[in-house]
Formats: C-alpha cells, sequence, structure tokens
C-alpha cells in the first residue's frame, strides 16, 4: 500500500529557535537563503520517517508557491534530506470547490481561509490509487478538516519535528 507524507516546511523543517539563530542581514545566494531556513536536525527526523515505512513526500507548504516544487526537493536535498518528493498538493488557483462543498454542505465563500485538508483531500482523489493511501500529515496548523486524525502537529517555536512526533508519524504509516 501507498504510503505518503504531506510536507510542511515552517514550523516543521525549521521553528522559532532556529530562525532567530540565523543571521539577520544574510548574505550570499537564494539557494543557501533557502538552506539556511531549514533545520538539518528536523530533516534527519523526517528521513527517519522516510526511511523506517518507504513513504514518499507530497509538498504541502505554501513554499510550494513561487517556485517549482521540484526545485524545492533539490534544495530540501542539500539540507540532507533522504526521501524522495513525488509532487505538490494543488495551488490556490487550481483548488477545486466541490471538494470543500462536500465536506462542509455549502461552498467556500469568498476570501474564507481554504483548509490545507481539502487541498490534500483534492491531491488524493487526483491520483489513481487501487487502494486508499496511508498517510500522515506534518504541519503546525491543524485546518485538516476531515483528514485531522491524520496529522501530527509540531510545535512551531521550540523544536519543529521532534523524535516524538516522527515516532508517532512512522506508527501511522506502518499501522502500529
Ligand atoms: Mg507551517
Amino acid at each position: 500500500m501507498r504510503k505518503i507524507v504531506f510536507l510542511d516546511v515552517d514550523g516543521v523543517l525549521n521553528h522559532q529557535d532556529w530562525n532567530q539563530r540565523q543571521p539577520k542581514r544574510p548574505s550570499g545566494s537564494y539557494e543557501e537563503a533557502f538552506i539556511r531556513r531549514i533545520d538539518p536536525e528536523c530533516v534527519a527526523r523526517l528521513n527517519l520517517i522516510t526511511d523506517m515505512t518507504g513513504s514518499v513526500i507530497v509538498f504541502s507548504s505554501s513554499w510550494r508557491q513561487g517556485k517549482p516544487w521540484q526545485e524545492s526537493a533539490r534544495l530540501l536535498r542539500r539540507t540532507g534530506m533522504t526521501g524522495t518528493m513525488i509532487d505538490r498538493t494543488p495551488l490556490p488557483d487550481e483548488h477545486d470547490t466541490t471538494v470543500f462543498a462536500h465536506y462542509e454542505g455549502r461552498p467556500p465563500e469568498m476570501f474564507e481561509p481554504y483548509p490545507r485538508g481539502y487541498e490534500i483531500q483534492q491531491w488524493i482523489d487526483a491520483q489513481s490509487f487501487d487502494a486508499a493511501p496511508t498517510i500522515v500529515i506534518l504541519d503546525d496548523d491543524d485546518d485538516m478538516a476531515h483528514l485531522i486524525h491524520r496529522l501530527v502537529r509540531t510545535d512551531p517555536e521550540t523544536a519543529g519535528l521532534q523524535l516524538g512526533h516522527a515516532r508517532r508519524a512512522i506508527g501511522m504509516l506502518n499501522g502500529s
């Protein structure tokens, strides 16, 4: 069965403690700036999840906007990520609001925040899986709607993705 990790960045692969330790006026290329914003210890815990479960990664972070996800995948590999990123969730201009309407019983209102859970559901629905995939959502926010039970919520202030989160995600993906 397919195992998928939906990956957020801010608050998962970085956190306030990490951000505050970074130079205020960083120099260097945009690649270096990207890499500096990622805490390699959090990446190591993500690697633990993908290594121990054989799961693949779908990028659900707001970082998927503005540059192709393949570029983010390449830069994340430079931070030490060993897992395979296969895609990203739909962008705001790709929202299928029938997904929202199906679960909410009404269409979304203009300027209403669009729950990340529906972007994830839309992505799952668009695949042709034989069976429902086993998923885990790594995020510091909780706008996962009906998928909230698949969320491993991280702490954006102290340490982002911690070992306990990784253990929980591994258990959820391996069905234990
Ligand atoms: Mg976040």
